[in-house]
């Protein structure tokens, strides 16, 4: 299911460009517009859901599929070596912003600790 007025089902269908840095089947890996660290990229799977407790209730597989698909992605690049930070929003309070399901995948330096 694509949503015409949502952005990353426009990247999916490369109406709107991106800079991939992983992709198969059913994931799509690329680099945050805005980062909030040295490497900042985002995991969405292929298949439209808004937000992880709706995509969990409707097709919890693609939680295997995307997590699937950072660790080949953190393998494949070395990131595991150091480390790294999953994350993501839901809603208001969450901070979501794109209402197409997402992980942020964080890390290239050490992080700070999150919260408020
Ligand atoms: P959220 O705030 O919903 O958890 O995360 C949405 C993320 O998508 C933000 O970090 C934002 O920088 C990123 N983003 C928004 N629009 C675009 C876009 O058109 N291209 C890319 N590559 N990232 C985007
Ligand atoms: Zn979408």
């Amino acid at each position: 299911m694509n949503k015409a007025d949502c952005i990353f089902c426009k990247i999916i269908a490369g109406v709107i460009p991106s800079t991939k840095i992983y992709e198969n089947d059913k994931v799509l890996g690329f680099k945050d517009l805005s980062p909030h660290a040295a490497k900042h990229l985002l995991f969405i799977h292929k298949r439209h859901t808004t937000n992880v407790n709706q995509l969990t209730e409707t097709d919890p597989q693609q939680l295997t599929d995307l997590f699937r698909a950072m660790r080949e992605y953190t393998k494949d690049s070395k990131m595991d070596q150091e480390g790294f930070r999953i994350v993501t929003n839901e809603g208001s309070f969450g901070g979501q912003t794109v209402f197409h399901t997402h992980f942020h995948l964080l890390g290239g330096e050490p992080l700070g600790r999150f919260g408020k």
